[in-house]
């Protein structure tokens, strides 16, 4: 191809940055021209793109957030949103086109792809870790390394008031997020979506833990898996455990990027520029044990990521 575009779309995450910046620096490199589209899909239907140049992209693969803006985009859900968008494209030459974003993101891709035949490649951008096919989506490092911080902090309160803190971190539906920096925390109780628990079962532990002498307990619940506030009313109820609950929030969303995920999104970015220029379409390019590799972006969106049983039972053997 010899012009193409990039967007980022859905909830932003750190590494969306490094990773256009890689798409387009890529592109240019290949002497292909490329476009960016502010605001995701809705930058594409009101026309908000720009012709790119190498500039474009300086001083952004520190920062979190998306220098393209992102947004949700309730038109793009209709097969007419899609074919005006599809218009906006060829109407400007654009040829193929790059979209960085979580699941609901990669969707509406997979749909553009399928009415229209057009170029797509999608890339993983989303802090929850839960698209299917790769082991790793952009920002969900940095995102891990925010939650251990809080972890830290809130363990050293924990322990001066023995106290038992509920954190409810994000991860959408997924309980990758939880479990990693829950393992990584040293938590005593990590609630995710795809285990189930009994609050009751963990209630009795923790008060017997506590009359041994435990000064502190930490439970990281996945927003998938529950209402942190509600869990930690229950825990205060039914234990005489002083319980505070923590809402991480959009905290987790934001800050520079670790060196994983820059160079990961930035990897990434490198074989989709790479890949959509050569035609290929309909891909997802994600992590495999460390190793790039491309997902069919259908089977991407139509299959569901389980998480790793190995990364429960190693929770539970460290409890
Ligand atoms: P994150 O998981 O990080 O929040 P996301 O990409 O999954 O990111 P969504 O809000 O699910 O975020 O999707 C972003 C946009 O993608 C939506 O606003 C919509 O424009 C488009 N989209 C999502 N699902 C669909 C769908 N089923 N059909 C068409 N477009 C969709």
């Amino acid at each position: 191809l010899k012009s193409i575009a990039v967007m980022t779309s859905g909830g932003d995450s750190p590494g969306m940055n490094a990773c256009a910046r890689a798409v387009v620096r890529t592109a240019l490199y290949e002497g292909v021209e490329v476009w960016g589209i502010n605001n995701g899909y809705h930058g594409l239907l009101d026309e908000d793109m720009f012709k790119m140049e190498r500039k474009d992209v300086g001083d952004i693969i520190q920062r979190g957030g998306t220098f393209l803006g992102t947004a949700r985009c309730k038109r793009w859900e209709k097969p007419e949103g899609r074919m005006q968008g599809y218009k906006n494209l060829v109407d400007r030459g654009i040829q193929g086109l790059v979209v960085i974003g979580g699941d609901g993101s990669l969707r509406g891709a997979s749909l553009l792809s399928k009415e229209t035949g057009i170029p797509i490649v999608g890339l993983p951008g989303t802090i929850d870790n839960d698209v299917w096919g790769s082991d790793y989506t952009i920002g969900c490092d940095t995102a891990a390394n925010t939650i251990i911080d809080a972890i830290n902090k809130l363990r050293d309160t924990a322990s001066a008031h023995r106290r038992c803190i509920v954190l409810e971190v994000m991860g959408h539906r997924c309980g990758w997020l939880a479990m990693t920096a829950g393992i990584a925390g040293g938590a005593e109780y990590i609630l995710v979506p795809e285990e189930e628990y009994d609050l009751d079962a963990i209630c009795a532990d923790m008060a017997k833990a506590y009359k041994a002498g435990k000064r502190y307990i930490l439970v990281v619940v996945a927003e998938g898996a529950g209402s942190g506030q509600e869990i930690g009313k229950y825990i205060a109820e039914h234990t005489n455990i002083d319980t505070r609950v923590s809402v991480l929030g959009h905290i987790q969303r934001g800050g520079s990027p670790t060196v994983i995920d820059r160079v990961k999104a930035s990897q990434l970015g490198e074989q989709a520029a790479l890949a959509i220029i050569s035609g290929l379409s309909d891909i997802v390019f994600g992590f495999n044990k460390g190793h790039v590799v491309s997902i069919n972006l259908h089977d991407a969106v139509n299959n569901k990521k389980t998480l790793d049983p190995e990364y429960a039972h190693l929770a539970r053997v460290l409890f």
